[in-house]
């Protein structure tokens, strides 16, 4: 198994004791322990800049939006309008209102199943998604397939924990309508190479919904380098609240879209005979949103962004390749999957211990880590297994954390396993 292949030449130039001197949690014991947080992937902390800026917009500037002339609703759409614009600068969008916000990457999807592809679908068309999305990616597409007699196939996964790309190439077919697949898987952290995917799905005419869920705190997001159709996000893995999510979609796919959820703000003209709806990409925003977590999402990306990206990979690419180097230095435990490029999330499992046991004894010494299928189960079952512990990395994780799992895996794993 290969260990080295991440680990770069230059030292990471990121000073993570400011960035960790900037999440206030971090400070707080666990279960009477310094806390080590190795969850990120489930969702990550927040720095103080996000959780002032969501408390200072409610005692400031809150108020409902789009609907008000009055001073303070205008300023409340202002920050609304101005957090999708730093979403689209954030994705590398054409244009604003392909940004479209949602609770998260969940409804993002679900969106797209319902209001792009559900109208078109046929009996005998095919999803095609890969072996290790998340449910999310999964169990919407089920929904809407069942009701028209389609179905969702999914590409193998080899036994490294890569997606097999020849194969998935090979499912591309005339009854393929859509191609759905994680940039980031959350258990095995393998970085599919969307690009490709991406190119080889358009030359057959088939759009690609991207699962960015896992990506857009790890690596750069360009949709239109990448061409890509749609493209799903939450706010709470990138630093954000939790309640906001986003779909970015090509303006001509939401063009020709209809709103899936009916009510306020989404309308052009009401009247029992007949509605019509309005323009893109309010159309998709049914009812009053998130208004402050939107802002506080813009205020996360700004914190973000003040990081060269470069340096935030640098940095998190180290913490993985010692991290793994740590725990198959373990005697008994597996790491999960062996992909060539990684990112975030290492899976592991011990033979005759139980990972919630691993999950509960880490928690005794104050380390965060998740087990279970992790909304993963086909991936699991794949590798055969139920399920598996997980510990995720975020921008704040230092070296210490990963020596403080590996110390107590090392005891954990020595005594029970
Ligand atoms: N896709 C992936 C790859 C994920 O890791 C997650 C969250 N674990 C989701 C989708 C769903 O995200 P959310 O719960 O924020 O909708």
């Amino acid at each position: 198994m290969r260990t080295d292949v991440q680990e770069r030449v230059s030292a990471p130039s990121l000073d993570v004791d400011a960035v960790r001197a900037a999440f206030p949690i971090l400070a707080e014991p666990m279960s009477g322990r310094p806390m080590v947080f190795l969850d990120s992937g489930a969702s990550a902390q927040k720095p103080e800049a996000v959780i002032r800026a969501q408390a200072e917009f409610y005692r400031h500037d809150y108020a409902n939006i789009h609907r008000g002339v009055y001073d303070l609703s205008q300023r409340a759409s202002d920050a609304f309008d101005g957090a999708r614009r730093k979403v689209q600068g954030f994705l590398g969008a054409a244009d604003w209102r392909e940004v479209v916000f949602t609770r998260n990457t969940t409804e993002s999807i679900n969106l797209v199943a319902w209001s792009f592809l559900e109208p078109k679908l046929q009996a005998g068309d095919e999803i095609l998604v890969t072996t290790m999305e998340h449910h999310s990616n999964i169990v919407p597409w089920q929904i809407i397939a069942a009701r028209h007699g389609a179905k969702v196939v999914a590409a193998p996964v080899s036994d490294a924990g890569e997606l097999d790309t020849a194969a998935l190439r090979a499912m591309i077919g005339p009854r393929t309508r859509m191609l759905a697949c994680s940039w980031v898987s959350n258990v095995l952290g393998t970085v599919n190479p969307i690009g490709e995917i991406v190119a080889a799905a358009h030359a057959q005419g088939v759009p690609v919904l991207v699962d960015a869920a896992q990506s857009v705190q790890h690596l750069p997001v360009d949709v239109q380098a990448l061409d890509i159709d749609f493209l799903a996000f939450s706010a709470h893995k990138i630093y954000g609240p939790s309640g906001v999510g986003v779909l970015y979609a090509r303006r001509e796919h939401l063009e020709g879209m209809q709103p899936w959820q009916g009510g306020g703000g989404i309308v052009d003209r009401v009247s029992f005979e007949e509605t019509t709806y309005g323009e893109i990409p309010f159309r998709f925003e049914a009812g009053t949103p998130d208004i402050a977590g939107v802002h506080a999402l813009a205020a996360a990306l700004d914190w973000f962004r003040q990081f060269d990206i470069e340096a935030v990979q640098a940095h998190e690419d180290h913490l993985m390749a010692i991290g793994l180097r740590a725990l198959q230095q373990v005697p008994g435990l597996n790491v999960l999957g062996a992909p060539a490029h990684r990112t975030g999330a290492i899976s592991f499992w011990v033979d005759g211990l139980h990972h919630q046991d691993i999950g509960a004894m880490l928690d005794l010494d104050g380390i965060a880590i998740r087990s279970g299928h992790h909304c993963a189960q086909p991936l699991h079952r794949r590798f055969g297994l139920e399920g598996s512990a997980r510990a995720s990395f975020g921008i704040y994780n230092n070296e210490a954390d990963v020596e403080a799992l590996a110390k107590s895996l090392r005891y954990i794993v020595g005594k029970y396993g």
